[in-house]
């Protein structure tokens, strides 16, 4: 596991639980195609907004601000342009740990932005594509 630093956690489960939509959605889109899911996982690196570790598989809903998407919400503030700068680069550095981290453990690592959460049926299109079709069936009880 990846030791992540404790005041960048909080803030980001700050600033996660101010923008509850996206992540609402998310946990919808995946109940409406029958996946089961935790949510917060704390026993895999990353704390994964949506984990199912049985088959395999975390989402992490990110907000295109914070996490730089590069799409039009991604906007820079002019003012300490250096402090947001600083800022940004620690949680891009995160995001990649613990996608690193979440797939080192064995995972199928799914990130949605939020800009992606808008259309329900195209989220959930995607959700389903990437995940539905995972789930081990030929090598139950392999080894
Ligand atoms: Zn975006």
């Amino acid at each position: 596991m990846i030791p992540l630093d404790a005041r960048t956690s909080r803030t980001m489960s700050r600033v996660r639980s101010t923008g509850t939509t996206p992540e609402t959605r998310v946990g919808q889109a995946l109940r409406a195609i029958g996946l089961r899911y935790r949510k917060h996982v704390r026993a895999l690196p990353g704390t994964p907004d949506f984990a199912n570790r049985t088959q395999g598989w975390a989402v992490l809903v990110h907000g295109c601000f914070w996490h730089r998407h590069g799409c039009k919400r991604t906007t820079t503030p002019v003012h300490n342009a250096e402090h947001w700068a600083a800022k940004f680069a620690r949680n891009q550095a995160r995001d990649a740990r613990v996608e690193a981290a979440l797939a080192a453990a064995g995972l199928k690592v799914i990130t949605i932005w939020e800009c992606e959460t808008r259309d329900a049926a195209a989220l959930q299109a995607r959700l389903a594509g990437e995940l539905a079709r995972t789930p081990p069936r030929s090598d139950m009880g392999g080894r």
